[in-house]
């Protein structure tokens, strides 16, 4: 990554960059650790912000690396202190970018690795799979517990989802204090760039 560029902050897919580059979308829970995993793959201290508010921002933020895709943070879901209209946009302004968004080569889902499974989250990733919207599932937070209880809560995330799915999405482990699969989920978006640019060079 040798560019990094804070592109602007959007209320809504209509305003979103109106300049096409594919583009990846990092969601979850608030508190899963995404503006950590934001700034770990960035190696920035704060450019994402890491709030103990969560809730608070409602904006779609966009960043330009190396002039050639975007990463996309999306406000997170599941706060429980959130009024029913605060929800509502929610819901309104990040489900109608994901499933809109033309230029969105796949969305991170963000779970946390060191609870148990989540009620919210599944609903979530239920969603997305109905929608058929492409996505990764990303294990966060992973130096917090033993290996054990990481295999446990992950285990768990993904039986879950067999019930419905016969098979998993692509899947990514990771913590923002070790670095961990920083690498690999670069490489994975570098590759989605690559044939992208192919596809539109032809
Ligand atoms: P967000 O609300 O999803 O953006 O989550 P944050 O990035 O603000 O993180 C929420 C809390 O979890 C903060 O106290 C972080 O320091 C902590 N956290 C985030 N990622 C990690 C991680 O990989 N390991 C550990 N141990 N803590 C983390």
């Amino acid at each position: 990554m040798k560019s990094i560029e804070f592109a602007g902050s959007f209320p809504s897919l209509l305003k979103c960059p109106k300049v096409f580059k594919p583009e990846y979308a990092f969601i979850g829970r608030s508190n899963v650790g995404k503006s950590s995993l934001i700034n770990m793959l960035m190696k920035r201290h704060n450019f994402a912000h890491v709030s103990k508010k969560p809730g608070k921002t409602q904006m779609i933020n966009y960043f330009l690396i190396d002039q050639a895709w975007y990463l996309v943070d999306l406000p997170g879901y599941g706060y429980a202190k959130v009024s029913k209209k605060l929800r509502v946009e929610w819901e309104d302004m990040v489900k109608r970018y994901l499933r809109n968004r033309i230029s969105m080569q796949c969305a991170f889902v963000l779970v946390d690795g060191s609870v148990p499974v989540q009620e919210v989250d599944l609903e979530f990733i239920g969603w997305m799979g109905e929608m058929q919207i492409p996505f990764t599932l990303v294990y966060t937070k992973l130096d917090k517990v033993r290996e054990e209880e990481q295999k446990e809560n992950i285990e768990s995330i993904q039986q879950a989802l067999l019930k419905d799915w016969s098979a998993l999405p692509q899947q990514f482990y990771t913590s923002a204090e070790t670095q961990l699969g920083r690498q690999e989920l670069l490489s994975f978006i570098m590759d989605i760039n690559q044939a992208y640019e192919q596809a539109n060079a032809r």
